[in-house]
């Protein structure tokens, strides 16, 4: 239920005067639907007024002159534009008006009148002039010129200072609201009010005050984040509170881990009993399990669902695509099946009765683990008692998607895994609702992939050493990212590309891209997996997780366009055997000195963790996308650089919270639960509400 003081906030814009049918759409599409999205919404600039004389007025400077009115020149022809001559006892300021808007100014600045006029100075001739002046105002009226104007997002036709009034309008909408944080805390930090704070985003006194370090823009941010930390530890506490099925240690995963052809390094065995400790407690499990591309966290999942079986119990592992859930499956079930536990692969390419005989096997529980596509979710999959439910690239998964899964038995554990390394800094803001193992350490074996950039210019070399490597039998994956203006001018280049790989190997070349069909993709990358297809030229990044052993080479153009964390999931492509890789990074130069820093990084180190976390520092956190991509949440207020310790405060707080208030019957549990209908943010999806 919404607490009745923030209904102001949760109106449509439509209802802020001045916004009609046509301007509310375009409104929407720069802020959102509500007059609370507006009043979330930042500026981005400053526009300075000073008041000047025109004498000290500068042409390409926005001023606010006093001004008296001498004459009008009426336009000759509908081309010339009005002319109306004014100026101050230091000199003369023309203003002036084309088209239509010089309708009705006999009337707004008649000959003798003294109007304040701000705006843009230009020259004329020896004289001045000012084109469309932004503000006129009679001369008692010069406090509605702001000295300092925040400049806001446009669009959709609606110029910028049309954009501010209605953000004012939703300013003045914005109600005193029970203060929610910690009053020692705020001290400490300088924090102003929820209402000062976002009066100081909307009429900052300076260029200081835009700045996300500054007490305004901070203290919005933690208010982000706290009711974030809130609803995700509430939906964490709401977990585990259900009672969940017991699956202890099985003597059955102990013989299956006994047979395979390795020894589970420590950071595998770490994670595997962190989960065995969840999947024992009675209560249910939440958790991630993070490590690169090949660190074994398949095999770790393995044995959980093996624990699963031996309960009489079963699991379910779901991959974002079928090449990956078919490489699972191959995984799974030589050492499942040896051990008698019956394991399906259903995807969408299962048909008619072969499809009726493998949900069938699963709705009578003869097989105790699926594995699969977004083939497992759908109505018709029945279990006959779904106890696991393992979840690969989390990420790629709608909310909706995963609780599909989820809800397909009773209190189902959910374990989930991804590859994209997140820095430290962020987990809490990316996972805050999950507990989190991790596999830092890589199975023995493996040698380190030789990585080392170089410019495009280099081109033709880079070739030649691909092409004679191919001859003796290698691998290699190209990557032709799609970057330019002009998705189509880059595909072009792929396909050269592609071509002329080609030409020199004489065929085996294979090219995916995103406006292939998923089932073309997948019979390219099944060739490529099998070894018919022995270069494989991508524009998209090629499926996360995909194993191909022989793989040795990889080759990314214009790495200095990707993220680091992608540069590196991209790199554990190749790698994956004993035999010598490389990486050849290949850049457009010249690179600015970051950019050399950054594939610098690359080549030094291979733990993805500290990539992602050396990356965020050098940039910034300028890299919002790759920061979506990887499951950051798409933040109003909060920088992930900038703020990057709140995110911790604003954790520990929301734990502290919970832990003394869970029922929120506190003043400042009042105020808390105003704080999260502000944001919204859903505790059952742990996603944004409108
Ligand atoms: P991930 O799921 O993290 O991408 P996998 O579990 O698929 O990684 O493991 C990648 C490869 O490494 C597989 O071929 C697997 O058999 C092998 N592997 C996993 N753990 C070990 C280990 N401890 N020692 C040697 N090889 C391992
Ligand atoms: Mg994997």
């Amino acid at each position: 239920m919404r607490p009745e003081i923030l209904f102001p906030l949760f109106a449509p814009i439509a209802s802020l005067k001045g916004v009609g049918p046509r301007i509310a759409p375009a409104l929407e599409k720069i802020a959102g639907p509500l007059v609370r999205d507006l009043l979330f919404l930042a500026p981005h600039n400053l526009v300075r007024r000073p008041r000047r004389t025109v004498a000290e007025a500068r042409p390409e400077e926005t001023a606010t002159v006093l001004v008296t009115v001498t004459d009008h020149l009426k336009p000759r022809s509908p081309q010339q534009p009005l002319r109306i001559r004014a100026g101050d006892e230091t000199g003369q300021l023309d203003l002036v008006y084309f088209g239509n808007s010089a309708l009705g100014m006999d009337g707004r600045l008649p000959v003798g009148a003294r109007r304040w006029v701000s705006g843009r100075l230009e020259r004329f001739g020896l004289d001045l002039q000012m084109v469309h002046p932004d503000y006129v105002v009679e001369e008692s009226r010069v406090g509605d010129i702001p000295d300092v104007e925040t400049v806001y997002p446009a669009g959709g036709g609606l110029a910028p200072r049309l954009v501010r009034r209605f953000v004012l309008a939703a300013l003045e909408r914005a109600p005193d609201l029970p203060e929610w944080q910690d009053p020692a805390w705020r001290q400490g930090r300088g924090f102003p009010s929820w209402r000062e704070a976002l009066r100081t985003l909307h009429a900052p006194a300076g260029e200081s005050d835009l700045s996300p370090a500054a007490p305004a823009r901070s203290r919005l941010a933690y208010d982000e984040l706290l009711a974030h930390q809130l609803a995700m530890a509430q939906r964490r506490a709401h977990r585990r509170s259900g009672a969940s099925r017991r699956l202890p240690a099985s003597d059955l995963a102990a013989r299956i881990e006994g047979a395979l052809p390795f020894r589970l390094t420590p950071d595998q065995q770490t994670s595997l009993k962190e989960i065995r400790d969840d999947l024992a407690s009675g209560q249910r499990m939440s958790r991630l399990l993070q490590g690169d591309v090949g660190s074994g966290k398949t095999v770790v999942a393995m044995l959980a669902l093996a624990d699963a079986a031996a309960a009489g119990a079963q699991g379910a592992l779901m991959a974002p695509t079928e090449i990956l859930a078919r490489q699972h499956f191959e995984t799974l079930a030589g050492p499942l099946e040896a051990h008698g536990i019956g394991v399906v692969l259903l995807t969408g390419r299962d048909r008619g009765p072969a499809r009726r005989e493998k949900l069938e096997r699963l709705a009578s529980g003869v097989a105790a683990v699926a594995v699969g596509t977004h083939a497992l979710f759908q109505d018709e999959v029945r279990f006959a008692d779904l106890a696991l439910a393992v979840i690969d690239e989390q990420h790629r998964f709608g909310v909706g998607e995963r609780q599909r899964l989820l809800e397909k038995g009773a209190g189902v554990h959910l374990l989930s895994m991804s590859a994209t390394p997140i820095p430290r800094t962020l987990e809490l803001a990316t996972y805050g609702d999950l507990d989190v193992s991790r596999i830092i350490g890589k199975p023995p074996g493996r040698t380190p992939v030789a990585t080392r950039a170089a410019p495009m210019t280099r081109l033709v070399e880079v070739e030649d050493r691909l092409v004679a490597a191919v001859l003796g039998g290698a691998q290699a994956f190209w990557i032709c990212p799609l970057v330019s203006e002009s998705e189509l001018v880059d595909l072009k280049a792929a396909e050269k590309r592609a071509q002329d790989l080609q030409l020199r190997l004489g065929g085996k070349v294979g090219l995916v891209h995103g406006k292939l069909a998923p089932t073309e993709k997948d019979a390219v990358m099944a060739d490529f997996a099998s070894g018919k297809v022995r270069v494989l030229v991508a524009t998209t990044v090629v499926e996360v997780g995909v194993n191909v052993p022989n793989a040795t080479i990889m080759v990314i153009e214009q790495a200095e366009r990707f993220g680091l964390a992608q540069l590196h999931q991209l790199r554990g492509r190749v790698g994956r055997g004993r035999a010598e890789s490389a990486c050849v990074l290949l850049y457009d130069p010249p690179l600015s000195e970051t950019a050399q820093r950054r594939l610098d990084i690359l080549r030094r180190s291979d733990d993805g963790f500290a990539i992602a976390e050396t990356d965020l520092e050098l940039r910034g956190g300028g890299d919002a996308l790759g920061l979506r991509q990887s499951g950051f949440p798409d933040y109003v207020f909060v920088d992930p650089f900038v703020h990057r310790d709140l995110i911790l405060a604003a954790g520990d707080d929301a734990r502290l919270i919970l832990a003394r208030d869970p029922g929120f019957a506190s003043p400042r549990g009042e105020a808390l639960k105003v704080l999260q209908a502000l944001f919204d943010w859903r505790p059952e999806t742990g996603m944004k509400g409108a």
